[in-house]
């Protein structure tokens, strides 16, 4: 039954954008259309930046929003850029609002289809507000200038039979399902803090719907809360001319040479059109980052099992883009897949994945090394709307406790979470999807598990600490899948990322770790500002960051270092870097002059992620617990620094331990017991972790308790008056 129906003229792109954003309120069913102003762009871009626009024009300044609150905004974006169909990974979007785990912002980023759709069907953004009384979906008819909020009781809500309906509900034939794409949620969602986001698109070649998460920080958990079931957007002839660029010749000229590179190179370098991101998982290992138990160690014996050669078997064969013309194609999935457990067992199901972080999060830290039990947990995330990166790290967590007897079967409800048992792990993802048993406290994440087995298991104070210290999480946020022990500079760019430790901030280990490239804390600093800022410009832009650094051009390290010329000019100096990509970065500054018609270099370029990124830092003042400040909340647990256990100090004690002590600290450590070394050692991790935090706040231009000071807005041209008092309060 129809509830509302709302009409509204689909405007034309110009240079990227729609210029507008929809506002729904689900409280009043309200449906508002605002103009994109020139002043919006200059501040905040587009992207992430125009969903934390809308979240600062709609959030209550005069209290804290929680995330259960009916103000919680959520919010959906493209960017300028997104929906181009010639250059590589155009087609993200980045999903906001105010996280379960976290209680503060989190940003999600998402490929299908969505994102542009929403764009070329008339808006830059969308947030959604308030809470429906019953459940619905939304229909963003962008053909026919419609909005549609529909009573969605009786749909189900499953991620892969919702999608499967909706597409076949809006497409008029056959042809005209490409057209469409679905986000939904899913049971997990309802059910749990780790509901993700499912954005849709009809693949023609395999013929169904497929599916990329917006995975982190309960973004479906909110979508569910508001009891939205699925929005659906329809739109035809999505191309790079609809986008109307300033300059759609050189559009065309970047695109086609960035595409060129990543065919030509990418069979020699990682082989994302073949495999995906799996190819991470033997580099991993070899280098001792592959979280294993609960990231206790780096190396899996059984790493080869889950390995490429193991997924290059069971995927399906081709570049599978999860955007029209990517042409790397990562987005790989199995078909034909036969369910072993829960709902679908013995049913042939087709999974979308896995990716590295599903294979290390689910494979590797639970100890597990069969290839197809991760694809069937894979698989049932999806279905049931849960991020694999949370799952994985919270029931590696849980398994850990279990090995001391901290957990045990009278605890998990018979659950037996011994090392490697994937049955019981997905017995527990089946219970967490329907909010069950055992299942039912451990979805809620493990800042709050951790409360929770406290309180509840009358814990002593050791048995807290040792929870404290092995219990992956920052913010509130499960850690994604990279072992951080060795490389500082990586437990600043999980530890001091806006939302939590997600590695799309920064990843640093192999310049830090294995080129040894950052010694220094003044060097560390440098780069968790550079790259950081960088990164967010994806975001904003509506674009994916693997075309960047996953396939480089071969000349790369020549550029980089000023010995060749690249269309006769220098490499320039803010970028002379070769993890930059020097090469790439330029082309993206051309990319966003030629399709918005601005000019800027790569410092304006830097410049305007910087300033939506300290815009968000002072936004989460909005929300932090009274008390706490950001120092505290850039923490990171003590397993992400250095050693818990003895068996895992005395695992890396001569490649790393007792070099570090002598030459750090100093120590002889000849007559000190293996306690004693590990106390050592962990003093003065600590003491660097807490150095790097001066440095890095110094560096971005924030205060000691980590607020971007009045100075450093300044400098950015923050134009918002009442955020900048905000931020003065707290100075
Ligand atoms: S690189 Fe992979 S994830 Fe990124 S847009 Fe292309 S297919 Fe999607």
């Amino acid at each position: 039954m129809t509830i509302m129906e709302f009409k509204y003229d689909v405007p034309e792109l110009s240079k990227g954008y729609a210029n507008k954003t929809l506002y729904i309120n689900l409280d009043k069913m309200e449906i508002k259309i605002e103009d994109v102003t020139p002043e919006m762009k200059d501040q905040f871009t587009g992207g992430k930046g125009f969903d934390l626009f809308l979240m600062w024009k709609y959030l209550p300044k005069d209290k804290k929003t929680t995330w259960d609150d009916p103000n919680n905004v959520l919010c959906i974006a493209s960017g300028p850029l997104g929906g181009t169909s010639n250059f590589p990974g155009s087609g993200k979007s980045i999903v906001t609002a105010i996280s379960p785990l976290t209680g503060i912002i989190i940003d999600s980023n998402v490929g299908g289809y969505a994102g542009p759709f929403i764009k070329y069907a008339g808006f830059d953004a969308i947030a959604i507000q308030g809470k429906s009384e019953k459940e619905i979906s939304i229909f963003i008819d962008g053909e026919a200038g419609k909005i549609i909020i529909e009573e969605a009781e009786n749909l189900p809500s499953e991620t892969y039979k919702i999608g499967t309906l909706m597409t076949e509900k809006y497409a008029d034939n056959e042809r005209d399902k490409r057209e469409i794409s679905v986000i939904s949620a899913g049971p997990g969602a309802e059910n749990s803090y780790w509901g993700c986001l499912n954005f849709s698109w009809f693949d023609t070649r395999r013929g169904y719907v497929r599916y990329k998460q917006a995975g982190r920080g309960g973004t479906g958990t909110i979508f569910r809360n508001k009891r939205i079931k699925a929005i659906t957007i329809k739109k035809r002839n999505v191309r790079t001319q609809e986008n109307n660029p300033a300059d759609i010749d050189s559009v065309k000229e970047i695109g086609r040479k960035h595409t060129k590179e990543m065919v030509d190179l990418d069979s020699k370098q990682n082989e994302m059109r073949t495999i995906g991101t799996v190819h991470l998982v033997p580099i991993m290992h070899d280098f001792d980052l592959l979280p294993t138990k609960n990231f206790k160690y780096g190396r899996f014996d059984e790493h080869e099992k889950i390995g490429k050669e193991a997924y290059r078997k069971r995927f399906n064969k081709g570049p599978d883009p999860c955007w029209k013309g990517c042409a790397v194609g990562c987005s790989h999935g199995v078909s034909n897949f036969e369910c072993k457990t829960g709902p679908y067992k013995g049913q042939k199901v087709s999974v979308d994945g896995p990716e590295y972080e599903t294979i290390a999060g689910c494979g590797s830290s639970w100890y597990v090394g069969d290839p197809d039990g991760i694809i069937e947990t894979n698989f049932y995330c999806d279905t049931y709307g849960l991020d694999t990166i949370s799952i994985g790290t919270g029931i590696a967590f849980c398994m850990e406790l279990y090995e001391y007897g901290i957990l045990n079967n009278e605890r998990t409800g018979g659950l037996d979470l011994s090392w490697g048992n994937n049955n019981a792990a997905l017995e527990l993802i089946h219970q967490i999807a329907r909010g069950e048993g055992f299942g039912n406290i451990v979805g809620k994440g493990i800042r709050n598990m951790k409360e929770y087995f406290a309180k509840e298991y009358n814990l002593n104070n050791d048995e807290i600490k040792l929870m404290n210290d092995i219990g992956m999480e920052s913010k509130g946020l499960e850690f994604s899948e990279y072992m951080t022990k060795e490389s500082l500079a990586q437990q600043g760019g999980y530890g001091f990322a806006l939302k939590g430790p997600q590695h799309d901030e920064a990843w640093l280990i192999f310049e830090d770790m294995v080129r040894n490239n950052i010694p220094t804390f003044e060097q560390k600093a440098n780069a968790l500002w550079w790259f950081p800022m960088w990164r967010t410009s994806f975001g904003l832009l509506g674009l994916c960051k693997l075309p960047w650094n996953d396939i480089i051009p071969e000349d790369n390290l020549d550029f980089a270092t000023g010995k060749i010329l690249k269309d006769e000019m220098k490499v320039p100096e803010d970028i002379a870097d070769p993890a930059k990509i020097p090469e790439h970065v330029l082309n993206y500054v051309k990319y966003y002059n030629a399709v918005t018609g601005n000019n800027i270099d790569s410092v304006e370029y830097i410049k305007k992620s910087e300033r939506v990124y300290n815009i968000q830092r002072v936004m989460n003042l909005l929300l932090l617990p009274e008390g706490v400040s950001f120092r505290d909340i850039d923490n990171i647990p003590y397993r992400a620094m250095g050693p818990v256990t003895e068996e895992e100090y005395l695992s890396r004690e001569d490649e790393y331990y007792l070099k570090q002590l002598k030459e750090e600290a100093n120590i002889d450590t000849s007559d000190l017991s293996v306690e004693e070394k590990m106390t050592e050692l962990r003093k003065l991790r600590e003491a660097r972790y807490e150095k790097l935090k001066n440095s890095v706040y110094k560096y971005r231009g924030w205060t000691i308790n980590g607020v971007p000071t009045i100075e450093k807005l300044e400098e950015l041209e923050v134009d918002i008056p009442e955020l900048i008092e905000l931020a003065k309060k707290h100075q």
